[in-house]
Protein backbone atom coordinates (compact mmCIF):
# COMPACT_ATOMS: atom_id res chain seq x y z
CA UNK A 1 0.00 0.00 0.00
CA UNK A 2 2.79 2.36 0.74
CA UNK A 3 4.06 1.56 -2.52
CA UNK A 4 1.20 2.33 -4.12
CA UNK A 5 0.91 5.72 -2.38
CA UNK A 6 4.05 6.48 -3.23
CA UNK A 7 3.95 5.50 -7.04
CA UNK A 8 0.60 8.49 -7.49
CA UNK A 9 2.12 10.76 -5.25
CA UNK A 10 2.61 13.97 -7.04
CA UNK A 11 3.41 17.14 -4.52
CA UNK A 12 3.06 19.36 -3.34
CA UNK A 13 4.47 18.26 0.49
CA UNK A 14 1.25 18.58 2.77
CA UNK A 15 0.79 16.69 5.71
CA UNK A 16 -3.36 15.31 6.24
CA UNK A 17 -4.09 18.15 7.89
CA UNK A 18 -3.06 20.55 4.97
CA UNK A 19 0.39 21.91 6.44
CA UNK A 20 3.04 22.64 3.94
CA UNK A 21 6.34 21.00 3.71
CA UNK A 22 8.19 21.13 0.67
CA UNK A 23 9.93 17.83 -0.44
CA UNK A 24 12.99 18.65 -2.58
CA UNK A 25 15.49 16.39 -4.83
CA UNK A 26 19.14 16.13 -3.89
CA UNK A 27 21.08 16.38 -7.21
CA UNK A 28 24.53 15.93 -8.27
CA UNK A 29 24.47 17.58 -11.66
CA UNK A 30 22.48 18.29 -15.06
CA UNK A 31 20.88 15.43 -15.91
CA UNK A 32 19.87 14.70 -12.21
CA UNK A 33 18.35 18.09 -12.56
CA UNK A 34 16.56 17.32 -15.42
CA UNK A 35 15.28 14.18 -13.63
CA UNK A 36 14.39 16.14 -10.57
CA UNK A 37 12.19 18.93 -12.34
CA UNK A 38 10.28 16.29 -14.34
CA UNK A 39 9.14 14.05 -11.36
CA UNK A 40 7.14 15.40 -8.26
CA UNK A 41 10.19 17.36 -6.17
CA UNK A 42 9.16 21.06 -5.76
CA UNK A 43 12.88 21.97 -6.06
CA UNK A 44 16.55 21.57 -4.94
CA UNK A 45 17.44 21.23 -1.56
CA UNK A 46 20.93 20.34 -1.94
CA UNK A 47 23.25 20.89 -5.50
CA UNK A 48 26.60 18.82 -4.13
CA UNK A 49 28.64 21.30 -6.42
CA UNK A 50 31.65 19.38 -5.82
CA UNK A 51 30.73 16.49 -6.90
CA UNK A 52 31.23 17.81 -11.09
CA UNK A 53 34.93 18.24 -9.67
CA UNK A 54 35.71 15.18 -7.97
CA UNK A 55 38.07 13.85 -11.26
CA UNK A 56 39.03 17.86 -11.72
CA UNK A 57 42.84 18.33 -11.53
CA UNK A 58 42.38 22.16 -12.49
CA UNK A 59 40.48 24.83 -11.04
CA UNK A 60 37.58 25.34 -13.91
CA UNK A 61 37.52 29.18 -14.72
CA UNK A 62 34.54 30.97 -14.31
CA UNK A 63 32.78 30.50 -17.50
CA UNK A 64 33.53 26.70 -16.93
CA UNK A 65 31.79 26.56 -13.82
CA UNK A 66 29.30 28.87 -15.03
CA UNK A 67 27.96 26.33 -17.29
CA UNK A 68 27.63 23.59 -14.92
CA UNK A 69 26.00 25.49 -12.42
CA UNK A 70 23.55 26.94 -15.20
CA UNK A 71 22.75 23.04 -16.43
CA UNK A 72 21.18 22.36 -12.68
CA UNK A 73 19.61 25.57 -12.84
CA UNK A 74 17.55 25.27 -16.14
CA UNK A 75 15.21 22.97 -16.14
CA UNK A 76 14.01 24.53 -13.09
CA UNK A 77 13.94 27.82 -14.21
CA UNK A 78 12.02 26.58 -17.46
CA UNK A 79 9.27 24.59 -14.98
CA UNK A 80 8.80 28.21 -12.97
CA UNK A 81 8.42 29.89 -16.37
CA UNK A 82 5.65 27.18 -16.97
CA UNK A 83 4.00 27.62 -13.65
CA UNK A 84 3.98 31.17 -14.65
CA UNK A 85 5.78 31.56 -11.46
CA UNK A 86 9.30 34.23 -11.02
CA UNK A 87 11.36 31.42 -10.04
CA UNK A 88 13.09 33.65 -7.21
CA UNK A 89 11.28 32.80 -3.75
CA UNK A 90 11.83 34.90 -0.63
CA UNK A 91 12.65 32.74 2.13
CA UNK A 92 11.94 34.81 4.60
CA UNK A 93 8.50 35.18 3.39
CA UNK A 94 8.31 31.86 3.60
CA UNK A 95 4.50 31.11 2.04
CA UNK A 96 3.81 28.39 -0.18
CA UNK A 97 3.59 29.80 -3.83
CA UNK A 98 4.01 26.68 -5.46
CA UNK A 99 5.13 27.98 -8.80
CA UNK A 100 7.61 29.39 -7.26
CA UNK A 101 11.24 26.99 -7.09
CA UNK A 102 13.68 26.79 -4.54
CA UNK A 103 16.85 25.52 -5.95
CA UNK A 104 19.77 25.35 -2.99
CA UNK A 105 23.33 25.28 -4.28
CA UNK A 106 25.64 24.07 -1.96
CA UNK A 107 29.20 25.93 -2.11
CA UNK A 108 32.31 23.17 -2.72
CA UNK A 109 32.09 20.81 -0.28
CA UNK A 110 35.56 19.43 -1.47
CA UNK A 111 37.94 17.76 1.70
CA UNK A 112 37.36 14.48 3.90
CA UNK A 113 35.29 11.76 1.90
CA UNK A 114 35.52 13.96 -1.40
CA UNK A 115 38.80 15.38 -2.04
CA UNK A 116 39.24 17.44 -4.72
CA UNK A 117 43.09 17.70 -6.34
CA UNK A 118 43.09 21.78 -6.37
CA UNK A 119 41.07 22.10 -3.44
CA UNK A 120 42.19 19.43 -0.59
CA UNK A 121 45.46 19.49 1.77
CA UNK A 122 47.34 16.52 0.23
CA UNK A 123 48.10 15.08 3.60
CA UNK A 124 46.18 15.25 6.72
CA UNK A 125 46.12 13.23 10.02
CA UNK A 126 41.91 13.29 10.56
CA UNK A 127 40.56 14.53 6.89
CA UNK A 128 36.83 14.64 8.40
CA UNK A 129 38.37 17.28 11.01
CA UNK A 130 40.32 18.90 8.70
CA UNK A 131 40.45 21.24 5.94
CA UNK A 132 36.81 20.63 4.27
CA UNK A 133 34.04 22.18 2.95
CA UNK A 134 34.11 26.30 3.81
CA UNK A 135 37.43 25.45 5.52
CA UNK A 136 39.11 26.14 1.57
CA UNK A 137 39.13 29.83 2.16
CA UNK A 138 41.74 29.27 4.47
CA UNK A 139 43.93 28.34 1.59
CA UNK A 140 43.40 30.23 -1.06
CA UNK A 141 40.12 32.68 -0.57
CA UNK A 142 39.54 32.98 -4.12
CA UNK A 143 38.20 29.67 -4.65
CA UNK A 144 34.50 30.82 -2.87
CA UNK A 145 34.45 33.98 -4.79
CA UNK A 146 35.12 32.53 -8.36
CA UNK A 147 32.50 29.98 -7.36
CA UNK A 148 30.40 32.74 -6.36
CA UNK A 149 30.65 34.96 -9.36
CA UNK A 150 30.03 31.30 -11.54
CA UNK A 151 26.65 30.86 -9.59
CA UNK A 152 25.76 34.36 -10.15
CA UNK A 153 26.55 34.56 -14.23
CA UNK A 154 24.71 30.74 -14.18
CA UNK A 155 21.90 33.05 -12.15
CA UNK A 156 21.35 35.70 -14.56
CA UNK A 157 22.14 33.30 -17.40
CA UNK A 158 18.94 31.11 -16.52
CA UNK A 159 16.74 33.70 -14.50
CA UNK A 160 16.80 31.58 -11.34
CA UNK A 161 18.04 33.19 -8.26
CA UNK A 162 19.60 29.81 -6.01
CA UNK A 163 19.68 29.76 -2.54
CA UNK A 164 23.50 29.49 -1.54
CA UNK A 165 24.79 27.70 1.26
CA UNK A 166 28.56 26.65 2.51
CA UNK A 167 28.90 23.04 3.93
CA UNK A 168 31.52 22.81 7.62
CA UNK A 169 30.44 26.41 8.87
CA UNK A 170 31.51 25.90 12.38
CA UNK A 171 31.24 29.64 13.79
CA UNK A 172 29.28 32.96 13.58
CA UNK A 173 32.22 34.91 11.84
CA UNK A 174 32.11 32.13 8.75
CA UNK A 175 28.28 32.56 8.53
CA UNK A 176 28.47 36.40 8.42
CA UNK A 177 31.08 36.53 6.24
CA UNK A 178 29.73 33.86 3.78
CA UNK A 179 26.41 35.29 3.89
CA UNK A 180 28.20 38.60 2.89
CA UNK A 181 29.97 37.37 0.25
CA UNK A 182 26.65 36.03 -1.08
CA UNK A 183 24.93 38.77 -0.71
CA UNK A 184 26.57 41.05 -2.77
CA UNK A 185 25.72 39.17 -5.64
CA UNK A 186 22.57 39.39 -5.31
CA UNK A 187 22.10 35.77 -3.95
CA UNK A 188 20.30 34.32 -1.29
CA UNK A 189 22.68 32.91 2.05
CA UNK A 190 22.22 30.23 3.92
CA UNK A 191 24.81 27.78 6.00
CA UNK A 192 24.38 24.29 6.91
CA UNK A 193 23.96 22.56 9.88
CA UNK A 194 26.69 19.63 10.25
CA UNK A 195 28.97 20.73 13.29
CA UNK A 196 27.19 21.07 16.57
CA UNK A 197 28.77 24.16 17.44
CA UNK A 198 26.05 25.66 14.75
CA UNK A 199 23.25 23.85 16.12
CA UNK A 200 24.03 25.17 19.53
CA UNK A 201 24.74 28.77 17.77
CA UNK A 202 21.81 28.47 15.54
CA UNK A 203 19.77 31.39 16.75
CA UNK A 204 22.79 33.98 15.86
CA UNK A 205 23.88 32.37 12.43
CA UNK A 206 20.24 33.35 11.57
CA UNK A 207 20.95 37.00 12.53
CA UNK A 208 23.39 36.77 9.42
CA UNK A 209 21.64 34.16 6.89
CA UNK A 210 18.02 33.68 5.75
CA UNK A 211 18.23 29.64 6.05
CA UNK A 212 19.54 26.60 7.86
CA UNK A 213 19.93 23.29 5.92
CA UNK A 214 20.73 20.60 8.27
CA UNK A 215 23.66 17.96 7.22
CA UNK A 216 22.34 14.94 9.21
CA UNK A 217 25.42 12.76 8.18
CA UNK A 218 28.00 14.96 9.32
CA UNK A 219 25.76 16.54 12.23
CA UNK A 220 25.90 12.59 13.20
CA UNK A 221 28.82 12.06 12.44
CA UNK A 222 30.51 15.05 14.78
CA UNK A 223 27.73 14.74 17.42
CA UNK A 224 28.49 11.03 17.99
CA UNK A 225 32.39 11.12 17.36
CA UNK A 226 32.19 7.99 15.00
CA UNK A 227 33.25 8.16 11.66
CA UNK A 228 30.50 7.93 9.06
CA UNK A 229 32.25 5.69 6.87
CA UNK A 230 33.08 3.18 9.50
CA UNK A 231 30.91 0.24 9.41
CA UNK A 232 32.29 -0.69 13.33
CA UNK A 233 30.31 2.23 14.90
CA UNK A 234 26.98 2.10 12.48
CA UNK A 235 24.79 2.09 16.00
CA UNK A 236 26.73 5.65 17.10
CA UNK A 237 25.90 6.87 13.19
CA UNK A 238 22.61 7.08 13.43
CA UNK A 239 20.17 10.34 12.87
CA UNK A 240 18.11 8.60 15.21
CA UNK A 241 20.35 9.18 18.49
CA UNK A 242 19.00 10.88 20.48
CA UNK A 243 21.31 13.48 20.53
CA UNK A 244 21.19 14.37 17.44
CA UNK A 245 18.04 14.73 17.53
CA UNK A 246 17.46 17.12 19.83
CA UNK A 247 20.21 19.42 18.10
CA UNK A 248 17.78 19.41 15.02
CA UNK A 249 14.76 20.97 17.35
CA UNK A 250 16.92 23.08 18.28
CA UNK A 251 17.85 24.60 15.08
CA UNK A 252 14.31 24.06 13.84
CA UNK A 253 13.24 26.28 17.31
CA UNK A 254 15.77 28.67 16.51
CA UNK A 255 14.25 29.01 12.95
CA UNK A 256 10.36 29.21 13.99
CA UNK A 257 11.87 31.87 16.33
CA UNK A 258 13.33 34.38 13.15
CA UNK A 259 10.72 33.26 10.69
CA UNK A 260 13.60 31.54 8.20
CA UNK A 261 13.27 27.87 7.07
CA UNK A 262 15.56 25.22 8.11
CA UNK A 263 15.44 22.06 6.22
CA UNK A 264 17.01 19.10 6.26
CA UNK A 265 18.92 17.78 3.31
CA UNK A 266 20.95 14.57 4.70
CA UNK A 267 20.22 10.89 4.32
CA UNK A 268 17.75 11.24 7.43
CA UNK A 269 15.02 12.83 5.24
CA UNK A 270 14.96 10.05 2.79
CA UNK A 271 13.24 8.05 5.83
CA UNK A 272 9.72 8.09 5.58
CA UNK A 273 9.14 7.45 9.14
CA UNK A 274 11.99 9.59 10.41
CA UNK A 275 10.96 12.36 7.62
CA UNK A 276 7.54 12.46 10.14
CA UNK A 277 10.06 12.86 13.18
CA UNK A 278 11.64 15.65 11.14
CA UNK A 279 9.27 17.73 10.81
CA UNK A 280 7.62 17.15 14.35
CA UNK A 281 11.02 18.45 15.34
CA UNK A 282 9.87 21.96 13.45
CA UNK A 283 12.20 21.35 10.31
CA UNK A 284 10.09 23.24 7.40
CA UNK A 285 11.39 20.65 4.09
CA UNK A 286 12.87 17.95 3.55
CA UNK A 287 15.33 17.07 0.72
CA UNK A 288 16.60 13.58 -0.58
CA UNK A 289 17.52 11.70 -3.58
CA UNK A 290 15.10 12.11 -6.26
CA UNK A 291 14.07 7.92 -5.84
CA UNK A 292 13.06 8.58 -2.56
CA UNK A 293 11.16 12.21 -2.86
CA UNK A 294 7.41 9.64 -3.44
CA UNK A 295 7.90 7.77 -0.81
CA UNK A 296 8.43 10.55 1.58
CA UNK A 297 5.68 12.85 0.36
CA UNK A 298 3.17 10.01 0.52
CA UNK A 299 4.04 9.16 3.96
CA UNK A 300 3.67 12.90 5.25
CA UNK A 301 0.39 13.21 3.39
CA UNK A 302 -0.87 10.52 5.69
CA UNK A 303 0.25 12.10 9.10
CA UNK A 304 -0.90 15.34 10.69
CA UNK A 305 1.55 17.69 12.19
CA UNK A 306 0.29 16.76 15.80
CA UNK A 307 1.42 13.40 15.51
CA UNK A 308 4.51 14.31 13.65
CA UNK A 309 5.28 16.33 17.19
CA UNK A 310 4.05 13.33 19.40
CA UNK A 311 6.31 10.89 17.19
CA UNK A 312 9.13 13.60 17.57
CA UNK A 313 9.29 13.71 21.31
CA UNK A 314 8.86 10.12 21.52
CA UNK A 315 11.80 9.76 19.85
CA UNK A 316 13.63 12.16 21.63
CA UNK A 317 13.00 10.50 25.07
CA UNK A 318 14.01 7.03 23.65
CA UNK A 319 17.37 5.67 25.42
CA UNK A 320 18.39 4.24 21.64
CA UNK A 321 17.51 4.77 17.70
CA UNK A 322 15.56 1.47 18.05
CA UNK A 323 13.72 2.29 20.63
CA UNK A 324 13.44 5.43 19.09
CA UNK A 325 11.80 4.38 15.80
CA UNK A 326 9.15 1.96 17.70
CA UNK A 327 8.22 4.74 19.97
CA UNK A 328 7.95 6.92 16.71
CA UNK A 329 6.25 4.26 14.57
CA UNK A 330 3.85 3.98 17.49
CA UNK A 331 2.87 7.64 17.42
CA UNK A 332 1.87 7.51 13.90
CA UNK A 333 -0.56 5.04 13.76
C1 LIG B 1 25.26 15.84 5.17
O1 LIG B 1 26.35 15.88 5.74
O2 LIG B 1 24.21 15.41 5.70
C2 LIG B 1 25.14 16.32 3.78
C3 LIG B 1 23.96 16.48 3.21
O3 LIG B 1 26.31 16.56 3.11
P1 LIG B 1 27.21 15.36 2.49
O4 LIG B 1 26.46 14.08 2.69
O5 LIG B 1 27.43 15.72 1.08
O6 LIG B 1 28.43 15.46 3.34
MG1 LIG C 1 27.99 16.91 4.81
Amino acid sequence: AAREAAAGWRGPGRLADGTAVAVLANVADGAAARVAAEGPAEGVGLFRTELCFLGTAVEPDVEAQAAVYAEVLRPFAERARAAGGAGDPTPAGGAGDRSDVKVVLRTLDAGSDKPIAYATPEHEENPALGVRGLRVVRRDAGLLDRQLDAVALAAGRTGLRPWVMAPMVATEAEGREFAAAVRARGLVPGVMVEVPSVALLAARLLQHVDFLSIGTNDLTQYTMAADRLSSDLADLNDPWQPAVLALVAMTAVAGQRAGKPVGVCGEAAADPLLACVLVGLGVTSLSAAAAAVPAVGARLATVTLEQCRAAAAAAMAAEDPAAGRAAALAALS
